[in-house]
Order: structure tokens, then C-alpha cells, then sequence
């Protein structure tokens, strides 16, 4: 029997649980989702959303499961952190105030509040009542990556649902019996993706993205012969390209405004537009991440193959090009370089300008790997 909850992928204790909690017709006010990243906790919330709303349970074909899918139903919310730091108070207060109203379109409101972990001290507190004294038309879904990152007081207010760790062989075994893959492509796809599912079948469906990884591959191939004035060249360019899919997302949005804008109150235009904004910083972030991803899934290719075990490449179509690198430097030199790969993803997360660390990055790899314009 098909039903929405197949589309949570390699969580089948999940899926069991939530056909459970739903013939029981018992759910309750608030779940919270722990795990790790990629293990598809926000499909799943979606898909709990589409069978607490929808009056069939869940049909998939209905209006409102269509909109929830679309991520468009008007009752089901989802937030993410607005602040470097974690959720802006004014963001919790702005919840808040949004559950006293009653739904728009269906008998219940769903609200899904993503990175819970990141939910600190003070907008937890503003949270709390509210999460407390829950009216039966509001369900809340929170999410995060371990329940110990979370603060108790939420813990304790809701029911922990585990998702487990997808392992990435797993993962591309699912992916290419999805879309059709090869096994090697669902590799380089869930690797370009950080192992989420989700965003490799994307990935793995976009000829664009496919070029785009193309392209970063040729820039850390040709970092062989590049000079200063070259890498900065393939820094601006890779960055301008990390932005690329954004005119889709920027047309989609226009779309939207367009079609409703004769409808709305300046309040909700107000309200769509920073929705907007907020997917347009969203996507761009995305871009970047999969961009370091790449590149960390190439070095980590140089380094097998430096210790001697080259049949654990993961981006085969490069093999050339990563045995030529590998004879060129040494293991300890490569996780200098693969260090510095992580360390642009987490200066990127804290909003320092991706230009600048990806220079740092191409000139550190350009040194390591292919030892230019460097005298040790
Ligand atoms: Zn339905």
C-alpha cells in the first residue's frame, strides 16, 4: 500500500512509526526529529504535514497534499534561523503570534521549526508557553541534528522521534534505484550533496548542476598551471556560477508575486517578499555548500589514491586528473589542504564573504597539491 510516507527514504523505523501514529488517529501537539543532516528529516516532516492535513490521511493527490508538496499550503509553516547566531527572538515572537490565528484552509496548522539545535536560551524562553499550552489545532514539528544539542525544556515538551545516519553506499544504492543513476553517478551525487538524499536526487536529475561540477573539477585540475592572477579569475568565476540557479528561483518568485499581487494586502506582500529573500539566501548557501563539497570529494580522491587504494575514487569520470595530482604531493600535505576545504564551509556559514575564502582555498591547494609558488 503506497502512501506519502514512502518518500522518507532509509528511515524505514520511521516510516513505521508514523502509518502507527496516523491509523491511531492519537497525534499529538508537538514531535521533534533528531538527526544527523541528510538523514531526510524535512521530507518527512512534510509528509507528516500531508497526512495530518489532508482528509484522506495523506493521498498525495489531493489540493492540499499538492500544496503542502509544493511547499505552498497556507497552513503549514516552515521556519529556519535568520540569525548568523541561530533564531532571532523577533522570529519566535512572529510564531508565536502567527499560531493564535485560526488555519486558513484545513481544520489544522502545522509549523515546522528547522535547526531547533540552534534555538538559544533566550528564543527558547519566548517559545516555551506557547510549545506548553497547545491549542488541538496546532501541531509543531521541530528538528535537529542530536538531542543533545537541544535545550531540555523543548526536548521534554515533545516526542523524539530518531532518524538514523544514512550510510552513503546505502544512500546511492537508493538514489540511482530512484532516478535511474548509475551507481557511480549516485556516488559523486550524494557526495557533491553532503549524503542528503533529498538534495542528490536533485542533483542528480540537474544537467546545470552537472556542468557546474564540471567546471569546479577542470579549476582544481588546472590549478597545475595557474598563477596568482588565474586563481582569483577561478575564484570570481566559480563563485559567480554558485549563483547561477538562482534566476530559476528568482523567476519562480517573481511568478508568484505577480500572480497574487492584486490580491494582497501590503502586509502579506511584505510577508511573501522576505519569504523570498530568505529561499534566495537559502539556495545561495546550498550553491556554495555543494561547491566545497565538490572539492572536498576530489581531494579525499587524491588521498586514496596517494595511500594506495584507488579503487576507493569516488569521482571516476576524473580518474587522470587525480592520479596526476596524487604523484605530485603527500598525504600529510593533502589534509592540510582538506582542512582548509572545511574550514571555508564553516567561514561561508558564518557569512564572510565566499570570494575571499575561496582565494585562500585555491591558493592553499594550488601550494599543496601542486607545490606552486612555494619554496618548502
Ligand atoms: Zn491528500
Amino acid at each position: 500500500m503506497a502512501d506519502v510516507f514512502d518518500g522518507i527514504l532509509g528511515q524505514p523505523r520511521v516510516r513505521k512509526f508514523f502509518r502507527a501514529v496516523i491509523a491511531s488517529g492519537r497525534v499529538t501537539h508537538a514531535y521533534l526529529f533528531t538527526g544527523p543532516a541528510g538523514s531526510n528529516k524535512t521530507s518527512a516532516a512534510y509528509a507528516f504535514a500531508q497526512a495530518i492535513i489532508c482528509k484522506d490521511k495523506g493521498c498525495g493527490t489531493c489540493d492540499d497534499c499538492r500544496r503542502i508538496m509544493r511547499h505552498n499550503h497556507p497552513d503549514v509553516h516552515y521556519y529556519a534561523p535568520e540569525g548568523a547566531q541561530g533564531y532571532l527572538i523577533d522570529q519566535i515572537r512572529d510564531i508565536v503570534a502567527d499560531v493564535s490565528l485560526a488555519p486558513i484552509r484545513a481544520s489544522k496548522k502545522v509549523y515546522i521549526l528547522d535547526r531547533v539545535d540552534l534555538l538559544g536560551v533566550s528564543a527558547a524562553n519566548a517559545f516555551l508557553k506557547t510549545l506548553e499550552e497547545p491549542t488541538d489545532q496546532v501541531v509543531f514539528i521541530l528538528l535537529g541534528r542530536t538531542r543533545e544539542a537541544i535545550l531540555p525544556t523543548i526536548v521534554s515538551r515533545c516526542q523524539v522521534v530518531p532518524f538514523r545516519h544514512i550510510p552513503a553506499t546505502e544512500a546511492a544504492g537508493i538514489l540511482s534505484q530512484h532516478t535511474g543513476v548509475s551507481a557511480q553517478q549516485a556516488r559523486i551525487a550524494i557526495e557533491a550533496c553532503d549524503g542528503s538524499l533529498t538534495k542528490a536526487i536533485r542533483f542528480a536529475k540537474s544537467n546545470e548542476r552537472s556542468e557546474f561540477r564540471a567546471r569546479v573539477l577542470d579549476v582544481l585540475e588546472r590549478l597545475e598551471v595557474a598563477d596568482g592572477l588565474d586563481i582569483l579569475d577561478y575564484a570570481r568565476e566559480l563563485i559567480e556560477r554558485s549563483k547561477a540557479p538562482l534566476d530559476n528561483v528568482k523567476t519562480k518568485q517573481a511568478e508568484e508575486l505577480n500572480d497574487s499581487a492584486e490580491f494582497l494586502t501590503q502586509t502579506a506582500l511584505k510577508q511573501i517578499e522576505a519569504r523570498h529573500k530568505r529561499a534566495l539566501s537559502a539556495a545561495t548557501s546550498d550553491s556554495l555548500r555543494q561547491m566545497t563539497a565538490i572539492i572536498r570529494s576530489w581531494l579525499r580522491d587524491v588521498m586514496v589514491v596517494a595511500g594506495q587504494s584507488p579503487d576507493l575514487v569516488v569521482n571516476v569520470d576524473r580518474q587522470e586528473g587525480i592520479e596526476k595530482a596524487a604523484r605530485r604531493c603527500d598525504l600529510a600535505r593533502l589534509v592540510q589542504a582538506l582542512d582548509e576545504a572545511y574550514k571555508t564551509d564553516e567561514a561561508i556559514a558564518y557569512n564572510v564573504s565566499p570570494e575571499t575564502c575561496l582565494d585562500t582555498l585555491l591558493f592553499t591547494i594550488s601550494e599543496v597539491v601542486y607545490g606552486s609558488g612555494s619554496s618548502h
